[in-house]
């Protein structure tokens, strides 16, 4: 099967496709022929009262079924994407521009991975009973009604559904908002979730920019939000959500270490740096573009990802055989234009790549800085493009202390064969998501998120059912009630 690239519709409320062309337009570019490919509308306030509406409503039958039966429908959606791998691929490459050789194996396929797991997890989901002599008190593992859940434009579908899963399974409805950057894929996962038997209502998806997002995180109707974004938009939704005292999960930025010691094994150390700088041409929150390298091993460090840069393959994104995407706008490349412009102005060492490359598309070289000071702006900031930053250092303790001197806390990783110094720096890190002798793998089993600026919060993993639950307790007296008078 193949997906027709425009929607029947720019948003997807009560299990169908609805349009509402007063909207601003919101264009799709193509970031490979930077055509454009689909327009869709943002949601007027009319489609916003729909989807809130019909989620508040369907929410609350969703909540009375049980655990497996909810789980079973997860379980089907599950595999309707796994069968419809190849299509959704295709059409998150449109969307994004990332090459088909990652979405296949990296987008459907993991959104597919959480519905699985959240799937199996449903019919588990338990509180406790707590004896207290002759009475006792039992908790009551409850959903917390209507989530809203607002996604970045660089895992579109795997964002969808990773928020949508553990909210489905615990008993919640969702109301997803892509960026308005990539909107199509979510409203696929919409679709098969339906298809698989969630009750109309249950996961509504709505098109727009910021506005949007803000309208639908301050109505009283709503009592979670899941934001992935950036620290600025994390501030705002944050903030927004505070005012209701509602519950949020901020997945946001990073800046993280990777530090690669003299004794780590090098091409396994080389195949981390390029997973965590180039996987998605950059525009990967988890990145480690603070690559420190002890200096014992730096030169011959640089020698090989230079080499090894010489296997990208860039071109046309739906080619198979590509492996390096355009970014995703004309706006992100710019952006992280400005950052190399930056870099060479304060002194860092250009080791490969640094320009954009052809005149179509929005293309940007694999892009390696030696020499690399910590106050440097390109050690600093996020890019979220193909910027990888070489810092040197010599020691363990002083290593360390760098890593952590940021504000961001999202990931961080050590490449070393000396088994105890790996699982000290671990511990020493200060991030939510580390890494011993690989880099950003990012399984359903596991928790992700970050501290510090990085956000608060957990996705997948049974820690995200806290995120998306809340306990009843209650108290059960089995004598008389005592009273002062
Ligand atoms: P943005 O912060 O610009 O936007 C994120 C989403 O929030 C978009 O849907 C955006 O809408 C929406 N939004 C913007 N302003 C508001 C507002 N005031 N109220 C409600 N919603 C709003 O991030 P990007 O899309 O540029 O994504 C890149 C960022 O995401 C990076 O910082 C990256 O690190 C982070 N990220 C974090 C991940 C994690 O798991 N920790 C994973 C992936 C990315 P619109 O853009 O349509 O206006």
């Amino acid at each position: 099967m193949t997906y027709d690239i425009q929607p029947a519709g720019s948003h997807f409320i009560d299990g169908a496709y609805v349009e509402d062309t007063a909207g601003t337009p919101i264009p799709v570019i193509c970031p490979y022929s930077e055509k454009q490919i689909a327009t869709v509308h943002a949601a007027t306030p009319a489609i916003i009262e729909q989807a809130l509406t019909s989620a508040r409503r369907a929410q609350k039958d969703w909540a009375a079924m049980t655990g497996t039966e909810r789980g079973r429908v997860l379980r089907r959606a599950a595999d309707l994407m796994r069968e419809r791998n190849h299509a959704l691929s295709v059409l998150e490459t449109h969307d994004t521009g990332k090459p088909l050789q990652e979405t296949l194996v990296a987008d459907a396929t993991s959104g597919a991975d959480a519905l699985e797991y959240f799937g199996g997890l449903a019919g588990a989901l338990t509180g406790e009973h707590i004896q207290l002599g002759e009475d006792f008190v039992y908790t009551r593992r409850e959903p917390l009604g209507v989530c809203v859940g607002i996604g970045a434009w660089n895992y579109p579908t795997q964002i969808a559904a990773w928020k949508g899963a553990p909210a489905l399974a615990c008993g919640n409805a969702m109301i997803f908002k892509p960026s308005e950057t990539t909107p199509l894929c979510a409203l696929k996962v919409a679709e098969i979730l339906h298809e698989a038997g969630a009750p109309a209502g249950i996961y509504n998806v709505v098109q727009g920019m910021g506005e949007v997002g803000q309208a639908l995180i301050t109505d009283p109707r709503v009592n979670k939000v899941s934001l992935t974004g950036s620290v600025p938009t994390g501030r705002k939704v944050y903030a927004a959500a505070a005012e209701g005292i509602r519950h949020v999960t901020m997945e946001l930025g990073g800046k993280s270490p990777l530090v690669i010691f003299d004794d780590a094994n090098l091409e396994d150390a080389v195949s981390g740096a390029i997973l965590g700088n180039f996987y998605s041409s950059g525009q990967v929150c988890s990145n480690g573009t603070r690559v420190f390298v002890q200096r014992g091993i730096k030169q011959a460090f640089l020698d090989r990802l230079t080499e090894r840069l010489k296997d990208v393959k860039m071109g046309d994104p739906q080619d198979e055989s590509v492996n390096f995407g355009p970014m995703v706008s004309q706006r992100q490349m710019e952006i992280v234009q400005g950052f190399i412009a930056k870099g060479l102005e304060e002194g860092a060492r250009l080791v490969a790549g640094g320009d954009r490359v052809g005149d179509r598309g929005y293309f940007l070289q694999p892009t390696v800085f030696a020499d690399v000071t910590d106050g440097m702006t390109i050690a600093q900031d996020e890019i979220f493009g193909p910027v990888l930053s070489v810092l040197d250092f010599d020691e363990e303790d002083e290593v360390l202390a760098r890593a952590n001197a940021t504000d961001f806390g999202l990931a961080a990783g050590v490449f070393t064969q000396d088994l105890t110094r790996a699982h000290r720096m671990v511990a020493g890190f200060e991030a939510g998501t580390c890494y011993i002798n690989t880099y950003n793998l990012a399984p359903v089993e596991a928790p992700f998120g970050g501290s510090k600026l990085s956000g608060v919060g957990r996705e997948n993993s049974k820690a995200a059912i806290e995120h998306y639950s809340q306990m009843k307790s209650v108290y059960v007296a089995m004598g008389a009630v005592e009273a002062p008078f």
